[in-house]
């Protein structure tokens, strides 16, 4: 959003309240009446989801992984582009909007996280955007390691031109070419921006709103592949709260996630290249940590019998499974000396490597299995130690 110079008289920026809900309103109703008298063209859903995928890529993909996070490296070139494809969002500078997210990430849920959901949704969601916020939260900080960057310097400048050239007077000039104008100027601009802002407010609000807590019961961020489906692969916030510096947010391979498929695909071609990758030992014992915290919650709420019948067990399950996670993780150095060393180019060594991750995989699998039917016993109040 273009900085407006904050009108402290009251608790809302009318100016982006107006903003906010004129972009809306034309992007649906406007398009709604528009399709009512003029009929649909094919050309216009394809530019909306052009640049839809444009520019929600120029912030998943640019503004949140690449130049908030840093969480792979690319040329300056890709540098541009994705500044470009990122001012089309009308989500105001990478500097503004890493400095604020930044913040979200080491103060998450206190007075200085500008999006705490700590305030409510609808703070999380839009509010914090339309309301007069004291100039001490809404400078930018933090991000001096950005500031050489030439995109991000010329960002600086002329943010608002691009943006607007790029994702409103483009469609209008591919709507020419057509002849309809006005169809494109409100698909691909306003219903479109109007999709990629809720698209990005609904990651602040709603995944720290409803879903899992895989990684991290203690932070409210959650895991919704819902959210990702619209979000190019946002959704998985609970662990992007935990390792945020990973290029990945749907860690499994399956994991809806465009943007680590591109930004995998690009390193292929050398384009992209130091993607940062949490190590699978790592998350995995993360995962069956989170569960034994989250027993540890319960049994502190549940009653001596219940407690005392599995808290036992439970602990013989912790002790086996740190003993695997050690091993594994000097397993993994081991290899780790291998490849420096350039041994890991003999396929046998690649080979033992995939093997003995999946047999610790196994092990710990059934241990976390355990762990789970024991929360679920608790939860439903029950004595029944059904355990591998
Ligand atoms: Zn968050
Ligand atoms: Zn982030």
């Amino acid at each position: 959003m273009k900085n407006f110079k904050l009108n402290n008289k009251g608790k809302y920026n009318w100016n982006m309240v107006i903003i906010l809900t004129l972009i809306p309103l034309i992007g649906v109703f406007g398009t709604g009446i528009y399709v009512y008298y003029n009929g649909v063209v094919w050309q216009e859903p394809l530019l909306l989801l052009v640049f839809w995928f444009l520019s929600g890529m120029g912030i998943t993909m640019g503004y949140h992984r690449l130049f908030a996070h840093k969480a792979y490296k690319t040329n300056a070139f890709v540098e541009w582009i994705l500044m470009i494809f990122g001012s089309m969002a009308l989500e105001n500078t990478i500097l503004k909007w890493c400095s604020d997210h930044r913040v979200h990430h080491t103060k998450a849920e206190t007075k200085e996280d500008p999006y705490s959901i700590t305030e409510g949704f609808w703070h999380a969601h839009i509010g914090w955007i339309v309301k007069n916020v004291p100039e001490e939260n809404s400078r930018v900080r933090g991000v001096k390691d950005l500031t050489n960057k030439s995109a991000i310097k010329f960002q600086n400048k002329y943010y608002f031109s691009i943006g607007i050239l790029f994702g409103f007077i483009i469609p209008l000039a591919i709507g020419f070419i057509y002849g309809r104008p006005l169809g494109a100027f409100l698909w691909a601009g306003f219903l479109r921006l109007a999709i990629v802002h809720h698209a990005t407010f609904f990651i602040n609000s709603l995944c720290h709103y409803i879903g899992r807590r895989t990684y991290d019961v203690k932070s409210t961020a959650r895991d919704s592949w819902f959210v990702s489906w619209f979000t190019f692969g946002e959704g998985y916030h609970n662990y992007h709260h935990k390792f945020q510096w990973d290029y990945r947010n749907g860690v499994k391979w399956f994991a809806y996630d465009p943007s680590k498929w591109i930004i995998k695909g690009l390193s292929f071609f050398g384009v992209t290249y130091d993607l940062k990758k949490v190590k699978e030992h790592v998350i995995v014992q993360n995962r069956v940590n989170n569960i034994k915290i989250q027993l540890s919650e319960m049994f502190n709420k549940s009653g001596d019998g219940i407690r005392n019948y599995y808290q036992n067990k439970v602990e013989q399950l912790h002790i086996k499974s740190e003993r695997l996670f050690a091993l594994w993780s000097d397993m993994e150095v081991k290899y780790a000396e291998q490849l420096s060393k350039g041994k890991l180019k003999n396929k046998e060594i690649l080979k033992s490597l995939v093997n003995e991750r999946k047999r610790y995989k196994e092990q710990i699998n059934l241990i976390k299995q355990d762990l789970q039917i024991i929360m679920s016993n608790v939860q439903k109040k029950r004595l029944q130690p059904n355990l591998s």
